[in-house]
């Protein structure tokens, strides 16, 4: 069982379910959990997908899944950033990708790259 996280920032939030719906038959078939920053999962959750929901970013979100990253549970995250928005949480982003870098967990933050690392993650859990 692999486990991916998904952020989307507000402006984001839209390509993210679109991303999701998409690849919603390869997170069927890999027997990947998901695990999503509040309103992103529940965004997900409408879309269909099954999904874990800690806090909403700007609460912590962020840095409750870079704890996870730290500890070897989370194989991959998918964090569709908004570089046209200021976020009060900057620095929580930039731990969570920071953690990622420092932990070697796969970091996809745009949806041209997430598709290639869901490939990628299916391939490997063949
Ligand atoms: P959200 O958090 O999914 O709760 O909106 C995302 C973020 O801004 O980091």
């Amino acid at each position: 069982m692999m486990k991916l996280a998904v952020i989307a920032h507000d402006g984001k939030k839209a390509e993210m379910v679109s991303f999701l719906n998409k690849h919603h038959d390869i997170f069927r078939s890999v027997n990947i959990s998901i695990i999503a920053t509040g309103t992103t999962g529940k965004h997900a959750q409408n879309a269909g997908l099954k999904v874990e929901r800690v806090l909403s970013g700007p609460q912590g979100g962020d840095a409750q899944i870079a704890s996870q990253v730290a500890e070897g549970q989370i194989q991959g995250v998918f964090f569709f950033r908004d570089p046209l928005d200021k976020h009060p949480h900057e620095p929580d982003i930039n731990m969570l990708m920071r953690i990622c870098d420092v932990h070697n967990v796969p970091l996809a933050t745009n949806p041209a790259t997430a598709e290639l690392v869901l490939m990628g993650l299916a391939k490997k859990s063949e």
